[in-house]
């Protein structure tokens, strides 16, 4: 408990000054004792092994998925254009992280020409071939799309030209 000795010639109000200062100290000090107390025996030992154990941390081997030596670039064909394409060893790792069961079968070209079709792609109509003219130098074009009425649309060099020229000035 806290206690003070009023030195002599001192003020009954000093005194007590001194004490409150002391009660305080001491509820502070009860508080930090009772916090700690309540740390269990694991958080305290990592409170203080605060650091050192991020360094042990990196020292020790880390257990990866990653083991390079399994997976080799290997060579498919692919079954749509029948060139050959490297299925890389990253690529083989994604899939076996992934749990893919089934190897590429196309290559990147196929594989993105495919995934841009538009769904439905069995039904999917004819391109679009529309012969027009030229607006800017009146020549016979073919566009791949229909030209709605009133825009201007422009051969291969003309529309080249225009988006080149376009960059330039904008
Ligand atoms: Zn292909
Ligand atoms: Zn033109």
């Amino acid at each position: 408990m806290a206690e003070v000795k009023i030195q002599e010639g001192e003020s009954i109000e000093s005194a007590l000054r001194r004490f409150k200062r002391k009660v305080q100290q001491e509820d502070i000090i009860k508080d930090i004792k009772k916090h700690s107390f309540y740390l269990k025996p694991g958080d305290k030992l990592r409170a203080n092994g605060i650091g050192r154990s991020c360094g042990a941390n990196r020292n020790r081997p880390t257990p990866t998925r990653w083991r390079p030596m399994e997976f080799q670039d290997r060579i498919l064909s692919c079954v749509d254009c029948a060139t050959e394409f490297i299925w890389t060893a990253g690529e083989q790792q994604f899939f076996a992280d992934k749990n893919f069961k089934n190897e590429p079968k196309r290559c990147k070209g196929c594989k993105s020409k495919r995934a841009a079709r538009p769904a439905g792609a069995g039904m999917s109509r004819e391109r679009v071939e529309t012969v027009t003219m030229c607006s800017a130098c009146g020549k016979e074009t073919t566009v791949p799309f229909k030209p709605t009425q009133g825009r201007p649309v422009f051969c291969k060099e003309c529309f080249q030209s225009r988006k080149f020229a376009g960059a330039g000035s904008v």
